[in-house]
């Protein structure tokens, strides 16, 4: 995939900026109202936060030329295990 040259990289952070903002809206309007509330002036929560996701993806996507690919794909296929790491010790501290 080829991107535009006119999209200089600190333009590029800034939009991740902001949708990175509008995946955490769309987050906390699943977790206040529910995945599959559906209000007439915003949508369906879920769908929302597709869109944000796709959104950040795409912006991600045109970054990538200017980040290490290496250190990108070992950080994402280490992330779930991290999380369940985390999830493990979060429980053991609930339990005591
Ligand atoms: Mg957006």
């Amino acid at each position: 995939m080829t991107f535009p040259s006119e999209l200089p990289r600190d333009y590029l952070l800034t939009v991740l900026t902001e949708e990175c903002a509008e995946v955490i809206q769309a987050i906390t309007k699943c977790q206040r109202f529910g995945f599959d509330f559906y209000k007439e002036d915003y949508g369906l929560n879920r769908d929302v936060l597709a869109q944000e996701v796709g959104d950040a993806l795409g912006v991600i996507d045109a970054l990538l030329p200017f980040l290490d690919g290496r250190i990108i794909e070992q950080a994402r296929s280490q992330k779930i295990a991290r999380v369940l790491r985390w999830k493990k010790i979060k429980e053991n501290i609930d339990a005591k």
